[in-house]
């Protein structure tokens, strides 16, 4: 989608600092980082939401998974992380594609706000 930020970090239309890619998936920092690591873990097919997932999505949305605690280990954050997606505005989801926050390297609350 030629108006959407993350396709376009895709497409190398806008710059960012990547610390993960394979053939389907891009993880890199996010620009207002809410903790020491924080990265953003998307498809690179463009999908809007969770709520827009389709079943064969479901093998891509476990690799992002994986590829979330990849990243966590590249990073050395040994001690826990917490991995995030906000899905509708009401959540608090401002980019309307599909992303998974990876958030590490300090102590974390629960329930979240
Ligand atoms: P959401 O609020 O949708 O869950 O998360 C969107 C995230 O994308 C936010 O944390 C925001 O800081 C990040 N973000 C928005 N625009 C850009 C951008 O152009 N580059 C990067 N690296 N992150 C962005
Ligand atoms: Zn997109």
């Amino acid at each position: 989608m030629a108006e959407c930020v993350f396709c376009r970090i895709v497409a190398r239309e806008i710059p960012a600092q990547v610390v993960y890619e394979d053939e389907e998936i891009l993880g890199f920092r996010d620009i207002n980082p809410q903790a020491p690591v924080h990265v953003l873990l998307i498809p690179k097919e463009h999908v809007a939401s969770l709520d827009e997932a389709e079943e064969r999505h479901a093998p891509l949305l476990g690799r992002l998974l994986l590829a979330a605690r990849s990243v966590a280990a590249q990073l050395g954050l040994d001690d826990g992380y917490r991995v995030v997606n906000n899905c509708g505005a009401r959540a608090g989801q401002s980019v309307f594609h599909i992303h998974f926050h990876l958030l590490g390297g300090r102590d974390f609350a629960w329930p979240p706000g």
